[in-house]
Order: C-alpha cells, then sequence, then structure tokens
C-alpha cells in the first residue's frame, strides 16, 4: 500500500472515530520534516549550559513550565489524538482516558503542590540538634534523560517530565521511534510550549539512543523491556549516573472462587484488551481452578462481544500491534490447539482478536515470555496457595491483581508475594491512583514515580546542618572534644540517645540539662567579669 493510500485509509478510520480532522495534515508534515539538528554530544553540552546558568531553579520558571506542558496538552489534543491514531489506532476515549487526561491530571496537582515540595524540608530534631537548624534541600540532579515508550507514547514520556520539571532539571527527551508520529509531534510542537534551553527533544532509535548514553547525564529515567534496561543501567553506570528503570514482565490475575464472575471477568478483560494488550500493567495471564475457568469463559465471549461487536476485527475500538515485528511474535503465541475464544488475525492491518488460550503449559512461549497483545492464557492450579507459591516462583511482576471477595485470600496474597503493585478486584486502575506511588521490583524496574514521588525522583535529597557561632553552642559541643573522659561519654550518650515519644521523664532530664548549661554558662560569664574587672 502506498504512504497516500494508507493515509487516506487512517483518515476516514479517524473519520469513524470522530477526531479532529483539521489537525490533520499537520501531523503528516511533521512525521515527514522533523529530524535532530544537534549531535547527542551538542545536546547535553546545550542542556548543562542552561541548568548551570541557574535558569531551572526558581519556582516560577518551574511552574511556567509545568503550565507550558498543561497548554500543550490542551491546546495540541487534535494532533495528540491523531498522532495516537496513526502510531496505534487508538481510539479517542482511549486516548482521554490512558494518556492526555492522566498527565494533565498529574500536572494540576502537581502545580498546585509543587512550592510545597520543593521548599526545604525541616525533619524532627533530638536533643543533640536543639539549637541547629535541620533542613532537607530538593536540589534538581542537573541534566535528565527521559526515554519514553512507544505503547502509550504521551504518558510514558509525558508523565516523567512532569516530575523531572518540578524539580527544576533541564531535560532531554528521547521519545520511542516506534510511535513516530507522536515522537514527531513532540518533536515540532512540545518544544514551542516549552523553554528551549532547558528542555530539548532528541529524536532516533537504537542507534542515535546508544550514541546519546555514551554522554554523561546526571539522572536517567527510562520506561522499556528488561531486556533494554540491562543496556541502559550498564551504560548509567559507567558515570554512576542515577537511573529509574520502569520495565515490563507477566502480571499475573489470580480469580477466586468467591467473586461475581460476570463483573472479574468484565475488569480482567477491559485491561487486558485496551491499547490491544500493549499495556505495560495488563494483566498478563490467568490463575484460576477448572471451576473459575468454566465460569470465567462463559462471560468472556459475551463480554468480548458487548465492547467490540460481533467481529472485532471490525470493531473501531480495538487498536492495532505497533509493528510487524510484534504482530509476528505475537501471531506464533496462538496454537490453534489451544484456542477457547477468538485466535483470528488480520496481517495488512496487523489487528489479533481477542484471543484466550486454554490448557496452556508454564513452559509454552507464550507464557515464558511477557505477551504485550491481545493474548490470555489460562494457568489452572488448585487454590491460592498454589498459585502464590506459582508467583513466586517466577521473576516479580510489575502487577499483580488479586479477584476474590473473601478477605483472607486478599491479604494472604498482599502478605506472601512481591510485586510493584497490587490491585484487588480491579486491573490497571492502580496506575492512576492519586498519591500512588507506580513503579516495579526486581526484574520489573526500580525506582518509582507519579505526583509527589515523581517530584522526588527527579530531586537529590540534600542534608543540611545550620550550627551558630554563639558560645552556648560552642560550650555543648565541648563534649566532642578531646582530651576525652568518661564523663564527656556520659553527656554524650545523654545528647545521642534515640528516644520514642517525649516521655515526662525526658523532659525533666532536659530540663534539668538545659538549668545545668545555664548555670555553667553564667558561671562562667561571672568568672571573666570578675577576671577582667581585677
Ligand atoms: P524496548 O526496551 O525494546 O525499547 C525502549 C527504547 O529503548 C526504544 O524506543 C529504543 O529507543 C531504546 N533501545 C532499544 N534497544 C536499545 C539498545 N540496544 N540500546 C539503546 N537503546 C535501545 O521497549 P519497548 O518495545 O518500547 O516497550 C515494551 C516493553 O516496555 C515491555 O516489556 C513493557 O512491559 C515495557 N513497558 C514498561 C512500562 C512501565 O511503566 N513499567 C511501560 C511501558 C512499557
Amino acid at each position: 500500500m502506498s504512504i497516500m493510500e494508507s493515509d487516506k485509509e487512517d483518515l476516514s478510520r479517524a473519520e469513524v472515530l470522530n477526531v479532529n480532522n483539521n489537525a490533520w495534515e499537520s501531523v503528516i508534515n511533521i512525521e515527514e520534516e522533523v529530524s535532530n539538528k544537534k549531535s547527542p554530544k551538542e545536546v547535553v553540552e546545550f542542556s548543562r549550559k542552561a541548568f548551570t546558568a541557574g535558569k531551572t531553579k526558581s519556582l516560577k520558571f518551574r511552574k511556567a513550565q509545568l503550565k507550558g506542558l498543561l497548554k500543550f496538552l490542551e491546546e495540541c489534543k487534535g494532533d495528540i489524538e491523531k498522532a495516537l491514531y496513526k502510531d496505534l489506532r487508538k481510539h479517542k476515549q482511549e486516548c482521554h482516558m490512558c494518556e492526555t487526561e492522566v498527565v494533565a491530571n498529574d500536572l494540576r496537582h502537581t502545580i498546585m503542590e509543587v512550592a510545597k515540595w520543593a521548599n526545604p524540608q525541616k525533619p524532627q530534631k533530638r536533643l543533640v540538634n536543639l539549637l541547629d537548624g535541620v533542613y532537607r534541600y530538593n536540589d534538581p540532579y542537573g541534566v535528565v534523560l527521559i526515554i519514553g515508550a512507544w505503547n502509550y507514547p504521551i504518558l510514558l514520556t509525558l508523565g516523567p517530565l512532569v516530575g523531572a520539571l518540578a524539580a527544576g532539571n533541564s531535560i532531554i527527551l528521547k521519545p520511542s521511534e516506534l510511535a513516530p508520529a507522536t515522537a514527531n509531534l513532540l518533536a515540532k510542537a512540545l518544544t514551542k510550549y516549552l523553554d528551549k534551553d532547558c528542555f530539548q527533544v532528541f529524536l532516533g532509535g537504537v542507534e542515535e539512543t546508544s550514541e546519546l548514553l555514551k554522554e554523561k547525564f546526571d539522572y536517567i529515567f527510562f520506561t522499556g523491556s528488561t531486556t533494554v534496561g540491562r543496556i541502559i543501567y550498564q551504560a548509567a553506570a559507567k558515570h554512576l549516573t542515577p537511573t529509574t528503570l520502569e520495565l515490563g514482565g507477566k502480571s499475573p490475575a489470580y480469580i477466586d472462587e468467591s467473586v461475581d464472575m460476570k463483573k472479574a471477568a468484565k475488569r480482567i478483560l477491559w485491561g487486558k484488551l485496551i491499547n490491544s494488550g500493549q499495556t505495560c500493567v495488563a494483566p498478563d495471564y490467568v490463575l484460576c481452578n477448572k471451576e473459575v475457568q468454566d465460569k470465567f469463559l462463559q462471560h468472556a465471549q459475551k463480554i468480548i462481544t458487548e465492547f467490540y461487536g460481533r467481529d472485532p476485527m471490525e470493531s473501531p475500538h480495538l487498536g492495532k500491534i505497533i509493528t510487524e515485528r510484534h504482530f509476528k511474535r505475537l501471531v506464533e503465541f496462538i496454537n490453534p490447539e489451544n484456542v477457547a475464544i477468538g485466535g483470528k488475525y488480520n496481517s495488512s492491518a496487523r489487528i489479533i482478536s481477542p484471543t484466550i488460550l486454554i490448557n496452556v503449559s508454564p513452559d509454552d512461549p507464550v507464557m515464558t515470555e511477557e505477551i504485550f497483545g491481545p493474548i490470555l492464557p489460562i494457568i489452572i492450579i488448585k487454590n491460592a496457595e498454589e498459585a502464590i507459591h506459582f508467583i513466586n516462583a517466577r521473576e516479580k511482576p510489575l502487577a499483580l491483581y488479586i479477584f476474590a471477595k473473601d478477605k483472607s485470600i486478599q491479604n494472604l496474597f498482599l502478605n506472601n508475594t512481591s510485586s510493584g503493585g497490587v490491585a484487588i478486584n480491579d486491573t490497571v486502575t492502580h496506575l492512576i491512583t492519586e498519591n500512588l506511588p507506580f513503579g516495579g521490583v526486581g526484574e520489573s524496574g526500580m525506582g518509582s514515580y507519579h505526583g509527589k514521588e515523581g517530584f522526588e525522583t527527579f530531586s537529590h535529597q540534600k542534608s543540611v546542618l545550620v550550627k551558630d557561632l554563639t558560645d552556648l553552642t560552642e560550650m555543648t559541643l565541648s563534649v566532642r572534644y578531646p582530651p576525652y573522659s568518661d564523663i564527656k561519654i556520659s553527656v554524650l550518650n545523654f545528647l545521642l540517645k534515640k528516644r520514642g515519644g517525649v516521655s515526662f521523664g525526658f523532659l525533666k532530664n532536659c530540663l534539668i540539662f538545659s538549668a545545668g548549661i545555664a548555670c555553667a554558662y553564667s558561671l562562667q560569664y561571672i568568672v571573666k567579669k570578675m577576671e577582667s574587672s581585677n
């Protein structure tokens, strides 16, 4: 199919989805024209110069950048929808619900809170520091590299950007080359809304990213596969650059006998099928017993028809698979002998119908790598204990889903498994719940972000202790100087001892200690006065 024909086809699909056609033309142009104007070395040097000049540090500047990003999301909504449609055949509702609005809400929250977060924090003080200033300063790291992923190319590229801007860094954004329309839109349009010295977009794939990674950054934030995560971590280690890795893996969904199956099946299938299964926290596979599987299948067919009509391949609500390579990889997972529902696909459109596989062995390819597509295998286990054993025998997942009415079953999983996050009786939405950090553990990643965690991720917490130079302070310090003695050891122990809550006895000791210091200080003062008058 020629470029013109495929554009026409996309345009007619866009009309079906009722996206804003006025902006369509600009997406096509952006895709054809944008290229990097600077080498990796120049990009990093430019960014460092801007950071060193101190421009990013003021609260006013940070807020202006955050507001600029919000304005981009609002004013370029039509362009964004079209770019996401072009890259992933993403429906307008999914663009809104899973990409732009999530970032916009994080931005609104951050704009409201950033002044509070950026203020130096005053932690609780111990007796030894009663006369001192004790602070935690939040320093921006400096030059930050954010490498985004293609599956949610707005959410996973601009989401980390919120925290990085709020923390006052100078930023280089590398969107995924596999979502080129969105990457080009960001390069062309977003740069108009943010400060050009302190924010740059660098485009490219493996080769360009590898070159970029040779440079020294002050922080690297990567979203992508565990395999590439290892490469990023090694490159970062050369410069001892702190790194957040948001990776993938196989996220299980356990279904207990106690659930309302209609609701459970709907919530699992929604989480599995949004973005055609190309979601890092999609339930990768189901664990349940044979009776539960039978009930699940009875409901699943009806739900899939309700979601996508009789022929999901014709539905404008089902996205496409990002590349031919990923499409082929997914199709190979579909062993016709295991298909309980679906199993159809269209190679030219790269669409796969929602597919459920049964009688799957843990050693089958579909169970040995992350699926990342609309295919859901079911693994039969006897009970919750066996499900926990199955989960713990594998790498720690990014998400764990527990569908159970029974609280003791919920707690059994919570207390005996480790995962990046957990949702009970739902899928995916823990990721967009305000005030919950998002991130993996073990092979599913390290570090987290969203809201305050995003700000903290991109800030170095600098410990600051302020002492004055008065005689009183100097006197309290005298116990640490040589010559050492047993009395000094006792006083130091008293001052340094970690205490729980402030008890009456402790307050009494404090008063006696303060009175002692005051007496000693007055005595010293009187002695000096008398000496000078003689
Ligand atoms: P990927 O790791 O293949 O690629 C990510 C980016 O890294 C690419 O765009 C490319 O620019 C760069 N890259 C690839 N190979 C490289 C190399 N050898 N050297 C240097 N740079 C290289 O990931 P992907 O295919 O874009 O995304 C899918 C994976 O990401 C899945 O495993 C998914 O679970 C995971 N993911 C995780 C999250 C999360 O938030 N935890 C979100 C989305 C996706």
